[in-house]
C-alpha cells in the first residue's frame, strides 16, 4: 500500500481478509497453528518462509498490530510485548551484555529507574543518569563501553525535552543505540525514528489504548536490532495477548482524533491553570513559560495530553486537592478517556529518593493531570472546585 496520511494508516492498514470476508478484524485467540505437511513444518521452524508457529512467536493479531505501528512510526520492523515494561526491559536485555553501559536521562518512568537501578545490575550492567535539560554534560558521561542511551520525551511526569534530532547526531557521532519511550507523544505527535534515532518503546497501556482497558507494550525501529529482540522475546515469552492487540489495533483507528481533544483540552487547561493564585507553576510543552516551547513546537505536533502542575502549599495542598476533586479519576494510569490525576511524589516515582525526585522536577506539590476527552468545562469546573478547597483550608488554617 502506498504511504497514505496517518490517519488513513491507522485505520486502512490492516490484515488481509479471511475466507469469511469480515469488514472489522476477528481475535486469532489460538495458542498454536497446523502445518499442512512435514516439510511446511521444518521450513517455518528454520525461518525459510513466513508464517505463525506458536502465539509466544507470532500471531496474526500481533502482527497486524506491529505492521500498524511500524507503519506510523516510519518503523523497518516491531514487536509487541504484554506491557510497556515489557517492551523496555525486553530491548535491554536483548542488547545489552555483561560489562555494558547505560547512558539514560534522569527523567523516566519509575519502573524503568527500577530496571537500570535493581535489576540490571545483577548482570553487570550500569547505567549513568543525565539530565535532559543541559545535554552539553552527556559528552562527559559516554564511557568506552557505554553501549545504549534511552531517554523519555517528553518525560514523565516533568514534561522535559531532548532535541530528537541532537540525539540523532549524538548517538550516532559515537556508534551507540538510542532508545526512545515515546508513549506520552505517541507516533501521532513525534516520530523520533525519522531523526534517524534507533528504536521506540511505547505502553499502549496509556494513549495507544486510550481507554484504559489493556496493558501492552510496543517495540519499533530498525530491522537488525529487532530481529536480536524478536529472538529474545521467543524464547523469553514477553508477548502480547491476541485479545489486546486487537484492542490496540481497533484503538489506533481512533487515536488522531482523540489526541486531538487530548492535546486541546490539555492546552486549555494548562492555560486556565496559569492564571491560578493556588498555583505556583504550570508545566506544559506547548505554553509560552515552557522553558522548551521553541522545541517542543518543532519536534511535536502538539503538546499532548498530560498536563502537571504545582499547586501552592506542597504535599498537604496536594493531598487535599486530589481528595476534593468529585469527578476527576484519583488513578496512577494516564492516556484515558477520562481524565486522571496523580500525585506522583507519593505514588508513580515514591521509589526515588527525595534528591532525585527533586532532580526531575518533582516537587511534593506537583500534580499530574492527563486530560480525558470529557468537555473542557467540566474538567475546568471540577479542577476549579477542588482549588477552591484548598484555598479555604489555607484561609482557615494560615501557617
Ligand atoms: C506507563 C508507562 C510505562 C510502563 O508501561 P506499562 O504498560 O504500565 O508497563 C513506561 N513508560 C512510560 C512513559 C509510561 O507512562
Amino acid at each position: 500500500m502506498e504511504k497514505k496520511h496517518f490517519e488513513t494508516e491507522a485505520i486502512r492498514n490492516q490484515d488481509p481478509r479471511s475466507q469469511n470476508r469480515e469488514h472489522s478484524v476477528p481475535v486469532y485467540l489460538t495458542s498454536s497453528f497446523v502445518f499442512d505437511d512435514a516439510e511446511q513444518a521444518r521450513a517455518l521452524f528454520a525461518d525459510e518462509i513466513p508464517g505463525n508457529i506458536y502465539t509466544r512467536f507470532s500471531n496474526p493479531n500481533n502482527t497486524e498490530l506491529v505492521n500498524k505501528i511500524c507503519r506510523l512510526e516510519g518503523a523497518e520492523d516491531g514487536l509487541a510485548c504484554a506491557s510497556g515494561m515489557s517492551a523496555i526491559f525486553t530491548i535491554l536485555g536483548a542488547l545489552l551484555k555483561s560489562g555494558d553501559h547505560v547512558l539514560a536521562s534522569r527523567a523516566l518512568f519509575g519502573s524503568s529507574h527500577q530496571i537500570l537501578n535493581q535489576i540490571l545490575p545483577k548482570w553487570g550492567i550500569t547505567t549513568t543518569y543525565v539530565d535532559l535539560q543541559s545535554p552539553d554534560t552527556w559528552a562527559a558521561a559516554v564511557r568506552p563501553e557505554t553501549r545504549l542511551v534511552f531517554v523519555e520525551t517528553p518525560s514523565n511526569p516533568g514534561l522535559d525535552l531532548v532535541d530528537l534530532e541532537w540525539l540523532a547526531g549524538f548517538c550516532r557521532d559515537r556508534s551507540l543505540i538510542s532508545v526512545v519511550d515515546n508513549c506520552f507523544a505517541t507516533p501521532y505527535l513525534q516520530q523520533p525514528l525519522t531523526y534517524g534515532l534507533d528504536l521506540v518503546s511505547h505502553s499502549a497501556t496509556k494513549f495507544i489504548d486510550g481507554q484504559g482497558r489493556a496493558i501492552g507494550g510496543l517495540i519499533a525501529g530498525r530491522a537488525d536490532l529487532v530481529k536480536e529482540i524478536r529472538f529474545f522475546a521467543r524464547h523469553t515469552g514477553p508477548s502480547l495477548s491476541p485479545f489486546n492487540a486487537w484492542v490496540f489495533s481497533k484503538s489506533l483507528e481512533t487515536l488522531a482524533v482523540r489526541m486531538d481533544r487530548h492535546c486541546d483540552n490539555a492546552f486549555r487547561l494548562a492555560q486556565w491553570l496559569e492564571t491560578r493564585p493556588e498555583v505556583e507553576r504550570v508545566i506544559y510543552p506547548f505554553l509560552d513559560s515552557h522553558p522548551q516551547s521553541a522545541l517542543a513546537r518543532r519536534q511535536m505536533r502538539q503538546g499532548g495530553g498530560v498536563v502537571s502542575f504545582v499547586i501552592r502549599g506542597g504535599i498537604d495542598a496536594g493531598r487535599l486537592f486530589l481528595d476534593s476533586l468529585a469527578m476527576l479519576s484519583h488513578t496512577a494510569n494516564l492516556g484515558d478517556a477520562r481524565t486522571t490525576a496523580t500525585h506522583p511524589a507519593s505514588t508513580t516515582h515514591s521509589k526515588l529518593s527525595e534528591a532525585d525526585r527533586l532532580a526531575v522536577g518533582i516537587s511534593p506539590g506537583l500534580i499530574r493531570i492527563s486530560a480525558g476527552l470529557e468537555h473542557i468545562d467540566d474538567i475546568v469546573a471540577d479542577i476549579d472546585r477542588a482549588l477552591a478547597a484548598v484555598n479555604n483550608s489555607h484561609r482557615n488554617n494560615p501557617s
